[in-house]
């Protein structure tokens, strides 16, 4: 496994999949031409009353599309507006906040990160200069802790793949932190934003809008582009069966176009998630060093996620490293142990 603590290098091989580029997603049709303050507006769509959705490139993070591959976008309330991450540079931010500009004169009071990954965070300085009342940024509580970490190796990949250069300055951190659940009234628009336990990340929150019943998941939920895991994957699966039971008509994915067939939608990514615990687990019981797992366990050939030769086997890595101990997890603390599990061998390719 490469050595860099964080899971989503993206970086690594620019351009090797813009060959992927999809064709012009149909429903993608509100493109502005007019000029905001000279930047031209991203092109959003409003997919249900006041809800308006960018979507991203079904590509890598990488200059070749200039970092625009997450979902992002905004949800207008009679009052003010809430915007749900912010792309992958300031520039993709700043064509966010003219695509605000150009949809309503309500000043933007809340930018929310659905967690803390580069291509869904490093607009958000596009919304804190001073020339106006800055919003209030809304995150998972653990958000912080994690961009933290990663923070430098975020800002050198910007500089090196994009020759961008920004500083600590520029990276905004929340001023309100979500440790399970939080409202958010926009006026005529309340948004339940609701922190996860361990799944994609460390650091998951969706945004829920009331009125419309319109799901942002995050990157809890992939559509077409392959999953990657970053945080847990037996959280993932766990987290999965919760969010099913949401009364959703209308879902953004962090990645992938917009679905109103909920939760049918989330099938795909369930039988990979699900696929890929069941493969792992066989092949540390069958004692496979992780190379060999990585080599032997594929995506089934029905299948067709995009990203695969770039994600699936960092996702093998990570599964492998979380599962590789679960059976000689403690139990409950004070209960003695039972007999037969102290009799596994060791197995080949440990720590
Ligand atoms: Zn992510």
């Amino acid at each position: 496994m490469p050595g860099l603590p964080f899971a989503l290098p993206r970086w690594l091989l620019p351009g090797l999949l813009s060959a992927l580029l999809p064709g012009p997603l149909a429903w993608v049709g509100c493109a502005f031409a007019q000029a905001v303050n000279g930047t031209t507006p991203l092109a959003v769509t409003q997919v249900k009353p006041g809800v308006f959705v960018h979507i991203g490139a079904l590509e890598d993070w990488a200059p070749t599309n200039g970092g625009d591959v997450a979902n992002i976008g905004f949800v207008v309330g009679s009052r003010c507006v809430a915007v749900i991450d912010t792309g992958g540079t300031p520039s993709v931010g700043q064509a966010l906040r003219a695509a605000v500009e150009r949809t309503t004169p309500l000043p933007v009071c809340y930018v929310i990160n659905t967690h803390a990954h580069p291509d869904h965070l490093l607009g958000n300085v596009a919304f804190a200069d001073a020339s106006r009342p800055a919003p209030q940024f809304v995150a998972s509580s653990r958000f912080t802790h994690t961009l933290a970490a990663r923070e430098p190796y975020y800002l050198n990949a910007l500089q090196r793949e994009f020759g961008i250069q920004l500083t600590h300055v520029a990276v905004v951190y929340p001023t309100i932190s979500v440790d399970r659940s939080l409202d958010l009234d926009l006026g005529d628009h309340v948004l339940t934003l609701q922190a996860w336990p361990t799944a994609h990340t460390d650091n998951d929150l969706t945004v829920y809008d009331r009125r419309t019943r319109t799901l942002f998941a995050s990157d809890l939920l992939f559509a077409q582009h392959l999953p990657a895991l970053d945080g847990s994957l037996r959280g993932w699966v766990s987290v999965m069966a919760a969010l099913k039971r949401l009364d959703v008509a209308t879902v953004v994915p962090g990645h992938g176009p917009v679905s109103n067939d909920w939760p049918a939608v989330m099938d795909a990514q369930a039988d990979y998630l699900n696929g890929l615990l069941r493969d792992t687990r066989a092949a540390i019981r069958n004692r496979l060093t992780i190379q060999q797992a990585i080599d032997s366990i594929g995506v089934p050939p029905a299948s067709h996620w995009l990203l695969t030769d770039r994600f699936h086997r960092r996702n093998v890595t990570a599964a492998y490293a979380e599962l590789e101990w679960e059976d000689d997890e403690p139990k409950t603390p004070a209960a003695p142990s039972t007999a037969g599990s102290s009799a596994r061998p060791a197995r080949p390719g440990g720590r």
